[in-house]
């Protein structure tokens, strides 16, 4: 479980998180839905343990992430906005290194690395450098490397962003598949499809705050609307905290 208390971060006159609280549970794909600038980035970086709030907790599994950074990185695998991977280095490369940083002996680095290869079809990639790839096979890659250490909570920051249709269909497959085995799966998106697409619960965020969270049937509800894309625009008016 995922639980994101009473977050703020400012940066200089910018408020980045202005009291922003939800929670992601195991087993449940979340959607962070939010527009450009809505503070979804900031958030999942303070989760992921690369920025202190100026206020609020983020935990995992009720481990604080400010406390207890490191308890805390080795449930999480993380997919960055971008892919992060380093060019230079080959696919295999970038994922044994992560599996190092988490503290992997070689031996189950090398065996996590073939049963991941197996499921995102990695076979002809792993060898060559990064740098050449496209948006789809770097997203595979990435994805590899934040499963190294098999963690239980999945952070991913605008994965489908750069994909191609078929490319953001096995993308889709992979989260479903993560939260089947019951992981908990924590994505940020601004598209609604993404949301409709493959979640079960919908975090609508604007303007640093948290304007609803429910399910993806009971959201439009919520704001009295039928569809998603009314209720939407309803709950990331300006000043409407409805
Ligand atoms: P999102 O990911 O929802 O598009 P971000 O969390 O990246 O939003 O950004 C929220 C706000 O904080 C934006 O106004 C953005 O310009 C600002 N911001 C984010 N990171 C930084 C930073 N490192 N320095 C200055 N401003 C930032
Ligand atoms: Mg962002």
């Amino acid at each position: 479980m995922i639980e994101i208390e009473d977050l703020e971060k400012s940066f200089k006159e910018t408020k980045a998180l202005d009291g922003a609280s939800f929670r992601a549970e195991r087993g449940k794909i979340t959607g962070l839905l939010g527009p450009n600038g809505a503070g979804k980035s900031t958030c999942l970086r303070i989760l992921y343990t690369v920025m202190k709030p100026d206020r609020g907790v983020a935990r995992v599994d009720g481990i604080d992430v400010a406390r207890e950074a490191r308890r805390a990185r080795r449930r999480l695998g993380v997919l960055p906005h971008g892919s992060g991977l380093y060019g230079h280095l080959t696919a295999r490369e970038n994922i044994r290194y992560y599996g190092a940083l988490h503290g992997l002996r070689r031996s189950s680095i090398a065996a996590r690395i073939d049963q991941l290869c197996r499921v995102l079809d990695l076979d002809e990639l792993l060898d060559r450098p990064c740098k050449g790839f496209s948006q789809g096979q770097k997203a595979r890659v990435a994805l590899a490397r934040a499963l190294i250490h098999d963690p239980s909570h999945v952070v991913l920051d605008e994965p489908s962003s750069g994909l191609d249709v078929m490319a953001t269909r096995r993308f889709r497959d992979w989260i479903r598949t993560l939260r089947d085995e019951g992981r908990c799966v924590l994505f940020s998106t601004h598209l609604m499809q993404e949301v409709t697409a493959v979640c079960d619960e919908v975090v609508v965020i604007a303007g640093g705050r948290v304007r609803a969270q429910a399910s993806l049937e009971a959201l439009p509800g919520l704001t009295g609307h039928t569809n998603l894309e009314d209720a939407f625009v309803a709950l990331t008016q300006p000043g409407d905290l409805s």
